[in-house]
């Protein structure tokens, strides 16, 4: 069984690689099996797209590209920064989309995604995931809808090829999310070993407090197999 716990770099490799090979021998019938079941339909509510439903829109490489493409500016560090050096740069493994003041993502408009047709991963495949993680009673176990019972539609008639292949992009999408992940550890503990540096829980807290109180951080972005450093101030709005 996977045991998710904040610790070192090694160990969370360990810890991610395990993921993945777990996450790996799900079995895809299985899965498409629950997908048939659940019969999600979209109902076109928008609220998925806001952040009192998703607390952030996590991109893949691929997807970071191809934002990068049509406007750099709708991409930010992803929240939660995993490491902080001893001089008080934060380091994340990748980029999330950018929010409206009220929450929404930035291409929500008027209720509908402004870039349907090019939306990220994740947005096609929401609310389908499959997650190893703790229920509110700290139980581990699989979860595979977002927000089940909490939005949409419910029994609708999915054709059984669909949801197959729903299952398979599902498990495309996990894989390439632990292993950007996995690639992000390894190039941090490189790129610390290489430079002198290391994680330092209290600057991390010290830095977080200053960022929260309105001061300036440096947050380095793992994108394509290197850092990419981003000044960040709070926004108040
Ligand atoms: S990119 Fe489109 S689908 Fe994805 S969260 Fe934003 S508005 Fe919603």
């Amino acid at each position: 069984m996977i045991k998710i716990t904040k610790s070192s770099i090694k160990e969370q490799l360990v810890e991610t690689k395990n993921e993945l090979e777990e996450m790996l021998t799900y079995p895809n019938d299985k899965l498409a099996g629950i997908i048939k079941e659940v019969g999600f339909e979209c109902d076109l509510c928008g609220r998925c797209c806001t952040n009192e439903f998703n607390d952030h829109v996590f991109l893949l490489d691929k997807d970071t590209a191809l934002l990068k493409k049509i406007n750099p500016t709708v991409l930010k560090p992803a929240p939660y920064y995993e490491f902080c050096d001893q001089n008080g740069r934060f380091y994340v493994s990748g980029y999330a989309l950018e929010t409206k003041p009220d929450g929404s993502c930035i291409f929500l408009a008027n209720g509908r995604c402004e870039i349907y047709d090019t939306r990220p991963n994740i947005c096609r495949l929401y609310p389908y995931m499959l997650h190893y993680e703790a229920d509110g009673d700290g139980n581990f176990g699989w979860r595979q809808i977002s927000g089940l019972n909490e939005h949409g539609n419910y029994h609708a008639d999915i054709d059984e090829d669909e949801c197959s292949m729903i299952a398979a992009d599902i498990k495309e999408y996990e894989a390439g999310n632990l292993n950007q992940k996995i690639e992000f550890l390894n190039a941090v503990e490189e790129y610390f070993k290489k430079n002198g540096l290391r994680h330092v829980r209290g600057i991390y807290d010290r830095e977080m407090r200053r960022f929260k109180k309105g001061s300036e951080i440096e947050v380095l972005v793992f994108f394509g197999g290197k850092f990419e450093g981003v000044k960040m101030i709070r926004n108040f709005g």
